[in-house]
């Protein structure tokens, strides 16, 4: 036997028939109308908030920051005074890296050893030590690979 389950299980008729907004329910639009209506809305909008910026709004103060190049171009950019943060360094248009006028080259980030690994393992193995390793680095990964396949 298939018992075929209705449920009545109405929402209330209360939640249904609460207006959303508190007798400011927009008007029925019609087809076409409401595009209109909110085209010319937009446009109103837009008109009173480009006079109040020209009239209250002063643009944004700017200052301008010169960056050297080590090939002696100078970049000078214009910041808003309230940027918070101007960059020491600039990409000059030749492409090397322009500072910033009377400020410190920050320092080179720690993780870029002006040593590579390469090197510091040269000063405490031989060639003939490496390749020993690396026999043995190899024939370890070749039995791994065995094992996983
Ligand atoms: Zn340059």
């Amino acid at each position: 036997m298939t018992a075929i389950v209705v449920h009545h299980h109405a929402e209330p008729a209360e939640d249904r028939l609460r207006p959303i907004t508190d007798g400011l329910r927009p008007e029925a639009p019609r087809q076409g109308g409401i595009t209109m209506a909110e085209g010319a809305l937009r446009g109103t909008r837009l008109g009173t908030t480009s006079y109040e910026s020209d009239e209250h709004v002063e643009p944004a103060e700017r200052m301008v920051v010169h960056y050297d190049c080590p090939r002696g171009h100078v970049t000078s950019v214009p910041f808003s005074v309230e940027a918070e943060e101007i960059p020491v360094l600039w990409e000059c248009r030749c492409g090397a890296e322009a500072l910033r006028r009377d400020f410190a080259r920050p320092e080179p980030k720690p993780e870029r050893p002006t040593r590579t690994h390469w090197d510091m393992l040269l000063e405490r193995r031989t060639i003939a030590d490496l390749e020993e390793l690396l026999d043995e680095r190899l024939t370890l990964l070749h039995s791994t690979q065995r094992k996983s396949a």
